[in-house]
Formats: C-alpha cells, sequence, structure tokens
C-alpha cells in the first residue's frame, strides 16, 4: 500500500514499465505450456465481485492545474462517463460501478478494483491505464485466466493542455479504462487504437473491435452461438509468424482483428456474422516514444519471458492476395467457425507506409474521425502517415482507394496539402448511392499495401452547431433551456459537460427544450450537441463551444440514517437531503471502499432515497461517502464506520426475485424469494417471522439459505423494505421493488378450439391462439406491434391480438408457431407487451 511519495514514484515507475505509452483488439496474454498453444488472459473476475461489478474510485488529490474555462466538476464527470461507455456493450457481462472518492491515505479496500489517480506522466501525454496488481492463474469453465485485482487509470495531474470537453479527452478515457479492463492497443481504428489511428468519435465511442475484445473477456451465456469465428496461420517459408494482424473486414465498416500465436495461428472471435474480407499484415515498426511495435505489451512464454514479434512482411488478401480485388470474402453465420483461412506471406526487409492519420476539416477544426459530408464543399481529407510523403509531395508510386467504391480518387487527387505540403491532400467523388458510415482506405506503394480500416466517415449532412443558449422556465420550478443551431434534430443529444441533458421538447426546426443535469450553483458547463450520424458539435467550435452558467442554489447536503455497519453486513440506509433534487436512474451513491457496495438505490423523492448497502467481511475504518448526480457531487461531512462483525444478526442478502421468472423484485400477492444467512442451526420456516413494510408476510419455505414467502396482497407499488425475525435474532431490512403482476397466459389453443396439452401437442408453422389476462389496458385496444411471443427464446410477432367480449382484461393473441423452435413435452412460452414479461407457460410441441 502507498502512503509516501516516495512508494508513489515508485508505484509509478512500475506503471511506467507495465504501460510503455503505447495497436486487432488484443489482450494482455500469458502462454501457459509449449505449442499448440492456447493463449492466457489476464481479467478482473467477476465472480469476485458484487453483483459482477468492479468498483472504481477517482482520487480525492486532484489535478494540479486544468485548461482555461475547465473546471474540476467536468473532469470528474467524463471520468465517470467514459467508465460507463464500456458498460454499454450488450454483449459484455463487465459492469463499471462508481465507488467513490478515496484519498492516497485510505483503505482501498481488499477486493479487485480500478484507481484513477492524478500524477505525473511524460510529457504529451494525456493518460496511461493497464493492470498493476495480478493473482495466481485461475481455472474457469472457459479456461484459465490471470486475474487483475487491481488497475490503474493515471491522469496527467496537469491538464491544462487540453480542455476535458474535448473528443480528444473523453476517449483518451475510455481507451486507459479498456486498457485497465484488459485491452490493448489494435489497430483497426477502434477507441483502442492510438490516437494516431484511432476514429471513433464521442457520439460512438467504441468500434466493433472494442465490442468484440470486450465481450470475449467478459461473455454472456451463449455469446459464441450468436457471433462467429475464422480462424487460419500465418506462415512465412513454412515458420509460424507471431503477432502478425489479421484482420476481418466488410466495406460497409465492420473490422474486427487479432494477432498470431507464436506459432502463427490466430482466432478472430466475437465477429458480428456477415461477409468479410481477411488480410494478414505485419505490426508496424515501433513509433517515436514507442518500445514495442505498435507499443504492445509483448506475450510471455511459460517462463515469464516476452515472445517477440515475427519477423516484417508483405501485407496480404486471403486467399493470396495482393489487392481486394483480387481477393475473395468469406461468410460466416452465427455459431460458425471457419477454419483454413492460412496465409504464406513473403518477407519484406522493411515496411514502407505505415501509421496514418486521415483528417476532414467540416469547420475550422481539423477532425481525426474524418467524417466527409457527401454533399458539402470539402470532399476532401488531409493525411499523414510514415512514407507517406516525401520532402513535400506524395511519394512517387503512392495510390490510394476506397474499398467498396462508394467514393473515388478523381485522376490527379492525391496531392500536396496546400498549406503545408509535407501533408497529403485526397480528393474524393462519391457514388450517388454510396450510403453512410465509416470506409476504409487502401494505399499502395513499393508493391505493398496498407489498409487504414475506417479512414473516412460518410455523412449525409454538415455536424450540429449551436448558437444560443436561452434559459426559460422548466418543470416543477426547475430552470430548462432552449437550444438552437444548424443540424439540430430530433434525436439530437445535448450534453452539458459531457451528462447528457433531459430532452423535453424537440422540433425539426433546430431548436430543443432541455433540462440541463444537476450542477455545482453558477456551473458554467461547455454544452456539446451530438448527433446520430456520430458528428459533434465540437467539430465546428472546438474550444469556444458555448457555456451555459447554471443558475445559483444552496448547497446540498445530506444525512444517513445510520452511521455505520458491521463487517459481512446487507442493510437499506435511508438518506434524507437538504435542498437536493434526487432523480430515480440519476442519483448515486458511493463509499470509497471496493469492501462496500451499492447494490440498489431507490428514490421516493426529491429529498429521500434508500440504498441497499453491503458492507465486505473483510472491511475495516472508515468510509467516505459522496452522493452523485450529473456534475454535482455532495459528500457527507461524516465518514460512515465500519464496525466490527456481529456474529449473531440474520443477514438477508439482497436482491429479491420473483420465484416464476426469477427477476428482480416482487408483485402483491406473488411469491418472492431471497437468501438469508446467519441463521441458528435447525431453524425452520416455522421459526421465521418476516414482514413487509412491517406487515407479516406468509413464509412458503425455507430451503438451504432460501427463504420463499408471499407478498401481502395490498402492497402499494414503489419500494418496499423486508425484515426477518427470529426468537433470538432479527436481520437489518433491506429494499426490493414492488411492480404490477405480471399478465398471465390463461390458455393456448390450437386450430379447432382444442386446448394444447399432452393429448395435443402444438405442431411447428401452426396457428396457435393465446389466452392472456392482467395486461392492464382496460379493455383498450392493443396493437399487434406491442407484443411478442417468445417460445423456447425465439421471438415471434404477433399477428392479432383482440380482446375476449364480456371479460374485462382478458385478450387473445394469434401468432404463428415458427419451424425453428425446439419440440420437447414442455417448452416455455412467454408473452411480451412493451417489454413487460407474462409469466411463463409450458407447451408440448411436436415436429
Ligand atoms: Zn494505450
Amino acid at each position: 500500500m502507498c502512503r509516501t511519495a516516495a512508494c508513489w514514484v515508485g508505484l509509478l515507475a512500475a506503471v511506467a514499465v507495465v504501460l510503455s505509452p503505447a495497436k486487432a483488439y488484443y489482450h494482455f496474454v500469458h502462454y501457459s505450456g509449449p505449442p499448440p498453444y492456447s493463449p492466457v488472459y489476464e481479467k478482473f473476475d467477476l465472480r469476485a465481485l458484487p453483483d459482477g461489478a468492479v468498483p472504481y474510485f477517482i482520487s480525492g488529490n486532484g489535478p494540479i492545474a486544468l485548461a482555461a474555462g475547465d473546471s474540476l466538476a467536468s473532469v470528474v464527470s467524463q471520468i465517470r462517463l467514459a467508465a460507463s461507455t464500456w458498460n454499454e456493450v450488450k454483449t459484455s457481462q463487465l459492469r463499471l460501478a462508481f465507488g467513490g472518492f478515496r484519498n492516497v491515505e485510505s483503505a482501498a479496500g481488499t477486493a479487485p478494483h480500478i484507481d484513477v489517480v492524478f500524477d505525473e506522466i511524460p510529457p504529451g501525454l494525456i493518460a496511461l491505464g493497464g493492470p498493476t496488481t495480478r493473482g495466481d492463474l485461475t481455472a474457469a469453465e472457459s479456461g484459465g485466466f490471470v486475474p487483475i485485482l487491481r488497475s490503474v487509470v493515471v491522469l496527467n495531474r496537469d491538464l491544462s493542455a487540453q480542455r476535458s470537453a474535448s473528443e480528444g479527452f473523453f476517449l483518451t478515457l475510455v481507451h486507459e479504462f479498456g486498457h485497465a479492463l484488459g485491452l490493448q492497443h489494435t489497430l483497426t481504428s477502434s477507441v483502442m487504437s492510438t490516437s494516431i489511428t484511432r476514429a471513433t468519435s464521442r457520439a460512438r465511442p467504441l468500434a466493433e473491435d472494442d465490442v468484440a475484445a470486450i465481450s470475449l473477456l467478459y461473455p454472456p451465456p451463449r455469446f459464441r452461438e450468436t457471433t462467429a469465428m475464422i480462424a487460419g496461420r500465418v506462415t512465412l517459408a513454412g515458420a509460424g509468424v507471431n503477432l502478425a494482424s489479421v484482420v476481418a473486414i466488410s466495406p460497409q465498416g465492420v473490422a474486427v482483428s487479432a494477432l498470431t500465436n507464436p506459432d502463427g495461428t490466430y482466432l478472430i472471435a466475437g465477429l458480428p456474422p456477415g461477409s468479410y474480407y481477411v488480410y494478414a499484415h505485419p505490426l508496424p515498426p515501433p513509433l517515436f516514444g514507442e518500445v514495442t511495435p505498435a507499443n504492445i505489451v509483448l506475450p510471455r512464454g511459460p517462463g515469464g519471458d516476452p515472445i517477440l514479434p515475427g519477423p516484417l512482411f508483405e501485407t496480404e488478401f486471403y486467399p493470396g492476395a495482393k489487392s481486394v480485388e483480387a481477393a475473395r470474402a468469406v461468410v460466416v453465420q452465427a455459431g460458425d467457425i471457419l477454419s483454413g483461412i492460412d496465409f504464406a506471406v513473403r518477407r519484406r526487409a522493411s515496411l514502407d507506409l505505415y501509421a496514418v492519420s486521415s483528417y476532414s476539416f467540416p469547420a475550422n477544426v481539423a477532425v481525426s474521425q474524418a467524417f466527409l459530408n457527401r454533399f458539402g464543399p470539402r470532399r476532401f481529407l488531409v493525411l499523414s502517415g510514415v512514407g507517406l510523403s516525401t520532402g513535400t509531395a506524395p511519394t512517387p508510386g503512392l495510390s490510394v482507394s476506397v474499398m467498396g467504391g462508394s467514393a473515388v480518387v478523381p485522376p490527379g487527387g492525391v496531392l500536396p496539402y496546400g498549406p503545408d505540403p509535407r501533408y497529403v491532400q485526397l480528393n474524393l467523388e462519391f457514388h450517388p448511392f454510396s450510403g453512410t458510415g465509416p470506409r476504409h482506405l487502401l494505399f499502395s506503394l513499393n508493391n505493398d499495401i496498407h489498409v487504414r480500416p475506417s479512414g473516412l466517415h460518410l455523412v449525409g449532412s454538415a455536424p450540429p452547431a449551436i448558437t444560443g443558449l436561452a434559459p426559460v422556465a422548466g418543470p416543477e420550478g426547475r430552470t430548462a433551456v432552449a437550444v438552437s443551431g444548424q443540424n439540430l434534430r430530433r434525436n439530437t443529444r445535448i450534453l452539458f459537460d459531457g451528462v447528457p441533458a433531459t430532452v423535453l421538447a424537440s422540433d425539426d426546426n433546430g431548436v430543443l427544450l432541455v433540462e440541463p443535469p444537476a450542477a455545482p450553483s453558477r456551473h458554467r458547463a461547455t454544452v456539446v450537441a451530438l448527433n446520430e450520424d456520430g458528428q459533434s458539435s465540437w467539430y465546428m467550435h472546438g474550444a469556444d463551444s458555448p457555456v451555459y452558467e447554471h443558475p445559483a442554489k444552496e448547497p446540498p447536503s445530506f444525512m444517513l440514517s445510520r452511521p455505520g455497519l458491521p463487517a459481512g453486513s446487507e442493510a437499506m440506509i435511508e438518506i434524507i437531503g437538504t435542498n437536493t433534487q434526487f432523480r430515480p436512474g440519476l442519483t448515486e451513491l458511493a463509499f470509497g471502499s471496493s469492501d462496500l457496495a451499492v447494490r440498489g438505490v431507490w428514490v421516493l423523492g426529491p429529498n429521500r432515497l434508500w440504498a441497499n448497502v453491503r458492507v465486505g467481511p473483510q472491511a475495516s475504518g472508515r468510509a467516505a461517502v459522496t452522493l452523485v448526480d450529473g456534475l454535482e457531487v455532495v459528500a457527507s461531512p461524516v465518514p460512515f464506520e465500519i464496525l466490527p462483525p456481529n456474529g449473531s444478526r440474520i443477514t438477508l442478502v439482497p436482491p429479491v426475485v420473483d420465484v416464476a421468472s426469477g427477476r428482480e423484485g416482487g408483485y402483491a400477492g406473488g411469491a418472492v424469494a431471497v437468501r438469508v444467512i446467519g441463521l441458528p442451526a435447525n431453524t425452520t420456516a416455522a421459526g421465521l417471522t418476516v414482514t413487509v413494510n412491517e406487515e407479516p408476510a406468509a413464509v412458503r419455505s425455507l430451503d438451504g439459505d432460501r427463504l420463499v414467502f408471499e407478498l401481502p396482497a395490498g402492497l402499494a407499488l414503489g419500494a418496499a423494505l423486508v425484515r426477518v425475525r427470529t426468537v433470538q435474532s432479527d436481520s437489518y431490512p433491506i429494499a426490493f421493488s414492488v411492480r404490477r403482476a405480471p399478465p398471465m397466459i390463461v390458455s393456448v389453443r390450437g386450430a379447432g378450439e382444442q386446448p394444447i396439452g399432452p393429448n395435443r401437442p402444438a405442431r411447428l408453422g401452426e396457428a396457435l391462439v393465446i389466452r392472456l389476462t392482467r395486461l392492464g389496458e382496460a379493455a383498450e385496444a392493443v396493437a399487434a406491434d406491442r407484443v411478442t411471443v417468445e417460445v423456447a427464446g425465439v421471438r415471434h410477432p404477433a399477428q392479432q391480438i383482440v380482446p375476449v367480449s364480456g371479460r374485462t382484461d382478458e385478450y387473445e393473441i394469434l401468432f404463428l408457431l415458427g419451424l425453428a423452435v425446439p419440440t420437447g413435452e414442455a417448452v416455455p412460452l412467454v408473452v411480451l407487451v412493451d417489454g413487460r414479461e407474462s409469466l411463463p407457460a409450458q407447451i408440448p410441441i411436436v415436429p
């Protein structure tokens, strides 16, 4: 643990070694044995974390210098938003949870976590990130891995060089969190590429390569069945090439890659199904300031030694092609593994062209995502890169094209860039049906090719621009802002120091009425508009982006219903605020220690909320409590005390789940289950008293530590508290959600009105009628497109939904049973109405 300045210097020296400032998705790799090689990755062990969430902490010792017009509130906001970007990947189970602020002196806790600190780092860099403490090789069903116990994201403590509201600052943070989670550099212009080739934007921070990389480390169930794989080997004169980058690329934009193992084998996994060209290229030589090619931390062999990359070679498209025209596309379906996509490459003494940056100029700011408006006046890119130009002209013999033909370089279209002829100007003409989205640049020079994925982004309009911010009266006495400008659309997002404002009204006349996020009194926030095509108003205004000053207000504060809790406990803590505006889904609570976790928050009003808090068994000392909403951070003046464990207390472990669906929460009259630990030996269900909101609840069963009880019939919707008692002891209350009762399937019928059952199974392809009750629509018409029927997970659209005449709240749904549904004696069927799921029914299905 670091308690002195010298120790921090030592830690940072260690960080610098591990995080040599730094490109195919790539992980931190170890090889545990001899060939055939199977890579062992470094990653967080989600099983070791409460609710599987990795907490991150922001150092209380903030930056020493900020850029003009910047604020600490904005820096903290950008850090939290960058972290939450990784939570938005639907195919990854990884979740990052804001753990609060902590000082160097305070204990970080014993559970795996990420520390965000401000310190000195090499000039020119904004931040560094990566794992710093690892555990021993751990076995898992999916193969072994090296658990990350701690990672750091180190921001430069002097942040005067870049505004935190800029695209670059935010994307760097997303990149460094990616390192902290176990990702290395890639060469596919994703957020995990270095800033030279990174081509993602604030509006769309992650590329397909990033999504595949994080999903492979933290896969959900059935991830392999929903994505595809391509496998093969890269050889040179018969020998495997280590660390060759192999890329599956679609002209429509997707690029996903992998690096080869020491024997030249590779596996590109997590690929969206589709048609791809596949190419292999060598890692480029280290650039100035890089330690290894693409600054990749080299994989380590069984003895712990780094395994060096193989020799340089000519880039090749599959199968053995020197151009994309001569290449053959491969098609992969979900669940497929396409193997034998091999490359026998030719050695090359040197690489003549690499590290190509690409910029466009939608206004006065150079944009490295290279957005090009097909209808705009500036239809050119400006390129720089090693080998691209010689002196003040493009290198003789250089030719450039766009993959897929959606844009064409006219004759004479590769020329010196007027304002600075060391750069290359690339003129483009667009095909009328060229579409929009990322497109890839293809370079050829000296009998070699170079691919720059996402070298341009085709769009159909200029970026949004903000010309006016006018405060107006908003809901419940709060202030709203009318945002006016150009290219503002109904679905434009308006950010205040990165935090999306709530859109109250929008039209297509370029005015959006928004409610700004919570912020400190008179806080000055930089306002940015993001369009769905990926463009930002930052491209128009840059550092001159408009600023909104929040109204003056009384400082908020809050109190906790409990001054502390014993180690090893779970309890609801009530928070009462003064001058607060608690909002569901926006207000968060954090304790500054990985030993304390907030499992759920229920906002009961602007000044009152409930939080389920877990105090880990190893916890000790005091914790710093903070409430966060938008740009506002409120610290409690009183620390939260962690008391010695209380062995005689019963503990309820959230979540409370609905027995029938397994979903969190319950409904009045329904049965729910919760884990209960610390019960005296031989406790039976009869010996327990369960109360919900202090009303008795009927206990159904106690099986091991699983307690099942019924929620009282009159229970109101919203948050409720449950508590358990025995004669000797009781539990702290924990909170849970009370929802509307789910719709219920009364019957399923086939043709001829016969009910489906053991004697009359459903047949594949047959029309079925479901009778459903408790929809709560009061006999109003329900549109069929709101209803989906799921049979064994296979979704079916409803053909028709009609109220049953003479019955209140009963409907009949007609649908056609698909041919791809599994058969069996009890196949689960559920109905979803606006995503609200019915209780499941089981039906027999025969072919
Ligand atoms: Zn990096």
